[in-house]
């Protein structure tokens, strides 16, 4: 598949149906597999042999659908979780543990920004948070000899600020250290940043590659390029024998292309058993059926509803990377050509009673916390995920009170600029 066109592992890739055999992926629904002797199960254990033993660790379904987005990514592993959390988490606990250090960019998802700056410090590992906008002394100036990864959001989720790769991919590898992307918005249709330097890849399957808020899902990929050998003091998990699996070496065993997602799998996976269900993984791939065809609308519908909003008069403010004006423009137009994602967000006159006022007089934009989705929805996130902050607060964490987060479905955008439009009229 490796050189098929994204459009085409969308549809076709992870999984190639041998003769008379099911061409949709089949939902293995077994939590177990059988086999002949216990001698060959004991060599799964070490990881001697390779086969299916316990569905916590791996399941077929699930490792098509893994294997689907691995070749979207244009990497080498990767694997399910049941969550986007399960995904960011996993993707930094992986290398970073008690006592170590992690940069990350301050424009990220405020579910990753707890994660890491909550119940992660609580694990004892310490997060600095740089702006993305930071210069290059200033990004330098945040590593510690501690420090085990850089993390990032392609296009951060409420922000939607864009993220420069290649600044931070450089700056991590030139500390030794992998970048980790959350790929969530740009999705691999429209950003692929293995292709600037990104390590590791991690995603909310949950928004635009499930699509249709059907389930709940995440995905860590990895490109298969970070030589831990070569900064082997700084990854000791990788480099040193697992004794919780018989002394293996990750990095020697699965290489450079497999050790990384063979120790997630291997190790976090067994414990924390962050897995999806068969079930999902297959509704997730329905929903990759179509992403390269639902990525092209999405972004088709928030640039001209982007563009009728810029010059209404009712409205203070929109932020938009597909808009000339704003101040990401150059760098989406840099790291995603064909367009970024269908998410917007904006101020109306009148503050937050104009938002309120707004969003409840809308008919095709429904009222949720959830983005991304193939049907328009929108959010006022100073009534609702960031209620608890007064004005200054909001106003620090870039969610002015008037601020409507607006994400673009894929219907049509003469309908959502009709509906917007008498929304509008009402205030
Ligand atoms: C939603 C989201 C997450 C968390 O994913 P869940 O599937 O809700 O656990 C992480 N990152 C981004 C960018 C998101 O939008």
């Amino acid at each position: 598949m490796s050189n098929y066109k994204i459009e085409t592992k969308c549809v076709q890739g992870g999984y190639t149906p041998g003769n008379g055999e099911p061409r949709q992926i089949p939902i293995i629904q077994s939590t177990t597999f059988k086999y002949a002797t216990s001698e060959y199960m004991g060599k799964l254990f070490d990881l001697e042999a390779s086969g299916y033993f316990y569905s916590r660790l791996q399941n077929p379904t699930c490792d098509s659908v893994a294997a689907k987005i691995c070749e979207m990514e244009g990497g080498t592993a990767a694997m399910l979780t049941s969550s986007g959390q399960a995904a960011s988490f996993y993707s930094v606990f992986n290398i970073a543990t008690c006592g170590d250090h992690v940069v990350a960019s301050s424009a990220i998802y405020g579910g990753t920004y707890n994660l890491f700056a909550v119940t992660m410090k609580k694990m004892g590992i310490d997060f600095t948070f740089v702006s993305p906008d930071c210069t290059e002394e200033e990004l330098n100036a945040a590593f510690r000899p501690n420090t085990k990864a850089v993390f990032g959001e392609t296009i951060a989720n409420p922000a939607l600020i864009v993220l420069d790769i290649e600044k931070f991919a450089n700056a991590a590898h030139a500390h030794g250290v992998p970048l980790i992307i959350d790929n969530t918005f740009a999705t691999p249709v429209n950003c692929r940043p293995f292709e600037w330097g990104a390590d590791i890849v991690t995603h909310s399957t949950t928004k635009y590659m499930d699509g249709h808020g059907a389930a709940v899902g995440g995905c860590i990929v990895d490109s298969g390029k970070f030589d831990w050998m070569a900064h082997k003091e700084k990854f000791p998990g990788l480099c040193t024998p697992d004794d919780s699996y018989h002394g293996i070496t990750y990095a020697e065993k699965f290489g450079i292309e497999g050790a990384y997602i063979t120790k997630a799998t291997a190790q976090l996976m067994r414990d924390f058993g962050s897995t999806p269900s068969p079930y999902s993984a297959f509704l997730l791939n329905l929903g990759l059926e179509s992403l390269h065809v639902r990525m092209k609308r999405h972004c088709e519908n928030a640039q001209a509803v982007a563009e009728y909003l810029e010059k209404h008069p009712k409205i203070s403010w929109v932020n938009y990377a597909g808009l000339p004006s704003n101040k990401y423009y150059e760098t989406a137009k840099k790291y995603m050509p064909n367009g970024t994602c269908g998410v917007i967000s904006f101020g109306v006159k009148g503050g937050r009673e104009g938002a309120e006022l707004m969003m409840k007089n809308l008919k095709l934009a429904a009222i949720e916390t959830h983005v991304a989705d193939a049907r328009t929805c929108c959010l006022h996130p100073a009534n609702a995920t960031h209620r608890q902050m007064n004005e200054e607060e909001l106003i620090a964490a870039g969610v002015p009170g008037d601020l409507i987060r607006y994400s673009c479905g894929i219907e049509n955008a003469e309908d959502l600029i009709a509906d917007l439009e008498q929304a509008l009229a009402q205030i």
